[in-house]
């Protein structure tokens, strides 16, 4: 039996989600018997891939960047899952959304700084207005709340996936 495609996608997030997943210790050797990892911080690919079975996706949409990102994502992935409370709320990411871009970026890189201020422009994505949750600009296909989730809760999600099964979250996954 061919091995299911799983990607894993780091937005506007802490990486504490991430760190979550890699929390569930040896099990990930169980997931890697039965999940390729195609794309993410634990792999090396450059480009998502095309026909990706399930993405777990950290942190919000913030930036352009992120943007187009997920929206490639969400045509290459046939599951996406919201991982965290920065994914399915925008949760800490969406604390700037009450300043207006232009000034934010001044009072951290002009007034916020002792010396060389100067607002970077080159490479660094452009911010959207608001950081918004990944359901607000694609369809999701399960949220999964916590910041982090626990290991445990990711790990009974990853496993009912990997099954075809669609995780049943009841009471193992809350915010915060
Ligand atoms: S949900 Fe929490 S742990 Fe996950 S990226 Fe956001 S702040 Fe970090």
């Amino acid at each position: 039996m061919s091995k299911i495609k799983l990607a894993t996608v780091w937005l506007d997030g802490c990486a504490g989600c991430h760190m979550s997943l890699l929390d569930i210790d040896e099990s990930l050797a169980a997931v890697a018997g039965k999940a390729d990892i195609v794309y993410g911080p634990l792999v090396d690919a450059q480009e998502f891939p095309e026909g990706v079975d399930v993405t777990l996706v950290e942190g919000a949409v913030s930036s352009q960047d992120d943007l187009k990102k997920i929206q490639v994502i969400r045509k290459r992935s046939r599951l996406v899952v919201a991982l965290g409370d920065c994914a399915v709320t925008s949760n800490v990411s969406a604390m700037r959304n009450t300043i207006p871009v232009r000034k934010l970026l001044d009072r951290v890189y002009l007034k916020g700084v002792q010396s060389q201020p100067g607002i970077p422009n080159d490479g660094v994505p452009a911010l959207l207005k608001h950081a918004v949750p990944v359901h607000e600009v694609v369809k999701v296909d399960l949220h999964v709340p916590g910041c982090p989730p626990p290991a445990a809760t990711i790990l009974s999600v990853v496993a009912e996936l990997l099954e075809g099964r669609k995780p049943d979250l009841g009471t193992k996954a809350k915010f915060g």
